[in-house]
């Protein structure tokens, strides 16, 4: 019986490499198409199962080529994909993603079936089976905020992913044991600047006050913050050579819950994670840099 549930989203990144960004009317010519797996829900879900893990996703792909290629990928990982739906009237969730010789992006993302996900695909799913769910906000925030009240009421442990950055209602905020922004989503969850620690514990403390139970900010290079009302504790990461920084937090975040149901303390999850980060910043891409357990065990002994 699988250990986490991911409830959140597919998609397929489509990547192409430009010498700068067209203007309005133009065309330019680009590098060839790379079509990537994406996606906040399945890049964590991935992360998750490298770790060893067992993983559940729910989500919606469309009826098109692609979703058949996103439901195989997370097969391939590992990942439960008995309820990730079809859905016959969307398209599969696309990000359209130009990068400039700066290594700039620029993306238009298509929700998709991300969109449609839906009450009743929820309901479907006995929560019961699971000891964690996992969420983020590409799929609509009601969704969200119903899974987690769904996993509550039978006693599974919540973590939140608040991104991309928005504002939440504070029932989610209430709802959840974890909440693990980056700097910009938790400047955007607070309305508070955020640049350094001291800056992110108190934005994360204002999170307190709106029923959050542990907030943890990842700091990059700085590592993390776990802040509740029983501790403020600063958790160093790794020193790597960085390639790219690319899905660091989906690593982490994996690596995290998996060491969170191995029972490892709040400050052991939050090293692990760490480690988990920082490898994923040493390799090229999204899920391709996401590190297995192996790895991460030869890299922290
Ligand atoms: P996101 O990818 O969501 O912006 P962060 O950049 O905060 O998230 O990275 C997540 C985690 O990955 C950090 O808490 C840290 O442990 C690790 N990490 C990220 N960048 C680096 C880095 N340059 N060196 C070492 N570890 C890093």
């Amino acid at each position: 019986m699988p250990d986490i549930l991911v409830v959140g989203s597919l998609n397929a990144d489509l990547v192409v490499r430009a010498p700068r960004f067209p203007q309005p009317g133009e065309t330019i010519s680009g590098s060839d198409l790379q079509i990537i797996p994406g996606g906040k829900g399945a890049n964590q879900a991935v992360a998750a199962a490298r770790q060893g893990t067992s993983v559940s996703m729910l989500g919606r792909v469309g009826n098109d080529s692609f979703g058949p290629e996103l439901i195989n990928n997370l097969k391939q990982n590992n990942v439960d994909t008995s309820h990730v739906q079809i859905d016959s009237q969307a398209a599969t969730g696309t990000a359209i993603i130009v990068v400039d010789a700066n290594g700039q992006n620029s993306i238009v993302l298509s929700p998709g079936g991300n969109g449609q996900v839906s009450p009743a695909d929820v309901n479907a799913v006995s929560f019961s089976d699971y000891k964690l769910l996992l969420l983020q906000l590409e799929i609509p925030i009601g969704i969200v905020t119903s899974a987690a009240q769904r996993a509550k009421e039978s006693g599974l442990r919540v973590l939140v992913n608040p991104a991309p950055a928005r504002s939440l209602p504070d029932e989610l905020i209430s709802l959840s044991d974890f909440i693990l922004p980056n700097e910009t989503e938790l400047n955007l969850l607070t309305s508070q600047p955020v640049h350094d620690i001291s800056s992110a514990e108190k934005a994360a403390k204002t999170l307190l006050e709106r029923g959050a139970q542990n907030v943890i900010v990842t700091l990059g290079a700085n590592g993390a913050l776990i802040v509740s009302s029983k501790q403020v504790t600063h958790v160093n990461t790794y020193k790597v050579e960085v390639v790219d920084t690319t899905a660091a937090g989906d690593a982490f975040i994996g690596g995290f819950a998996s060491a969170l149901l191995r029972n490892k303390s709040l400050e052991d999850a939050v090293r692990y994670g760490c480690a988990c980060g920082a490898l994923a910043t040493t390799k090229f891409g999204a899920q391709p840099s996401l590190p297995t357990q192996a790895e991460v065990e030869r890299f922290i002994t």
